[in-house]
């Protein structure tokens, strides 16, 4: 292990890693992060990790999932997610984010520990005022069409075929619709998307099946950059790719198989097996970073024990700013000449802010009235009647006083939201 000491020049009481610039941006208005009134200014990063475990997941940790965010001056952050793990719905919501603006998800592979809550989100954030338009899903090819992003969508779509139709009943407008851009993994540093000021670039990585990949952000109108690698094991080709990115974020396990099969039982021999053909061991994390310098090391996708061992693993070889990308909810703010770790504290009950039309019309231009989307298929076409048959006469639940008609077919005269009405009646202006 190298002698440590501060990379940054000498800092007396200002710890031995830690730079200058590791101080609040401005932009952070707290030692929490309190979602959603925090405004994120223009130019600005922030990155919360709203799932960072691969397994098992536990109380503080869901599956792998982040959430960039690059402020513009408005309450509308560009929001792009990078892996959508088991449990990171929940988190996303606690975060205030209307389920409509979770629209762009860059898979970086097909391991379900990445994209479980994907099948959950769909149908739901379609039926939760998603009618205007549906996701983007972004994710490699694999080494045939079956082991292909796009061949996951479609079967995904298959199995929620119950769980589609039966929502079908409800306005769904455009929000099943799913754009899939399926890149080839072996385009190396090619681009995956490029608009509004920022290029997505990816690389392929040895996870023991081809079609895993990683991703780089590089956000030009700010100047800020970040990258994810997925899961792999160390390589050339993220070193040669994320060569000076500001944010650094890989996986990471600790070498520490005996003290795992104390805890767990699982055989030491099939730990060793599974981080030496899958991922990278915090040594090599360290190494990664010392050869890529970014501003910050972030590891993500990691299991929180035993973390002492794991950072002196990585200080191996990395002095420099290291950060954890969990567990749920850390939140990173980046600007160009400071970066800043927090938690964001969260609500127990629901977390949905209450219905503001403004979320969904982030370009501010609220029209007078929406018109709610004609459901497709109607339940009188996809219910054998006798079931409704068999529904309770409302008349003898409900008391006389409380009673009113049902609503149980589409009107198009009466789905019409009323715009102003709604706000002003929310706002109690009237
Ligand atoms: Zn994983
Ligand atoms: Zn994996």
């Amino acid at each position: 292990m190298n002698e440590m000491h501060n990379p940054y020049g000498r800092s007396p009481g200002g710890g031995i890693t830690l730079p200058p610039y590791y101080r609040p941006t401005p932009s952070c208005s707290s030692n929490n992060f309190f979602p959603p009134n925090e405004h994120l200014a223009k130019g600005e990063m922030r990155i919360c990790f709203v799932g960072s475990t691969p397994w098992p997941p536990t109380l503080k940790q869901s599956g792998t999932a982040i959430m960039l965010e690059l402020g513009n001056g408005t309450a509308f952050p560009r929001r792009l997610f990078f892996d959508f793990g088991n449990g990171c719905v929940k988190n996303i919501l606690q975060l205030g984010v209307q389920p409509p603006l979770i629209r762009d998800v860059f898979i970086s592979h097909l391991h379900v520990d990445h994209y479980a809550d994907l099948p959950y989100l769909y149908p739901f954030r379609a039926w939760s005022g998603g009618w205007r338009e549906g996701m983007r899903i972004f994710g490699p090819s694999g080494d045939r069409p079956e082991t292909g992003t796009r061949y996951m969508i479609d079967k995904m779509k298959e199995m929620l075929t119950w769980h589609l139709e039966n929502f079908d009943h409800c306005p769904i407008g455009e929000g099943f619709n799913i754009d899939v851009t399926e890149f080839d993994y072996k385009d190396d540093n090619g681009i995956c998307l490029q608009e509004d000021g920022l290029t997505v670039r990816h690389w392929g990585r040895s996870h023991v099946k081809s079609g895993a990949s990683a991703y780089r952000v590089d956000w030009e109108e700010a100047g800020l950059s970040f990258a994810w690698t997925g899961d792999g094991r160390p390589d050339e080709s993220t070193i040669e790719f994320a060569q000076g990115v500001d944010v650094f974020v890989t996986e990471g396990q600790a070498d520490v198989m005996q003290l795992l099969n104390y805890k767990y039982g699982t055989p030491k021999e099939v730990l060793q097996f599974t981080i030496d053909t899958y991922h990278t061991p915090y040594y090599a994390a360290g190494y990664l970073m010392s050869k890529i310098q970014p501003r910050v090391g972030v590891i993500c996708h990691y299991s929180e024990e035993p973390e002492g061992e794991a950072i002196t693993e990585i200080r191996a070889h990395w002095p420099g700013l290291f950060l954890y990308g969990g567990p749920d909810i850390k939140v990173i703010n980046v600007t160009k000449d400071r970066i800043w770790d927090r938690m964001a504290l969260r609500p127990q009950s629901a977390a949905i802010s209450p219905p503001d039309m403004r979320d969904v019309f982030p370009e501010g231009q609220l029209p007078d009235t929406i018109p709610i989307p004609k459901p497709r298929l109607p339940r009188e076409e996809q219910q054998d009647a006798y079931l409704r048959e068999r529904e309770l006469d409302p008349n003898v639940y409900y008391p006389a006083d409380v009673r009113r008609p049902l609503t149980q077919h589409y009107d198009e005269k009466t789905f019409v939201m009323d715009v102003k009405a709604m706000i002003a009646a929310r706002d109690h202006t009237d």
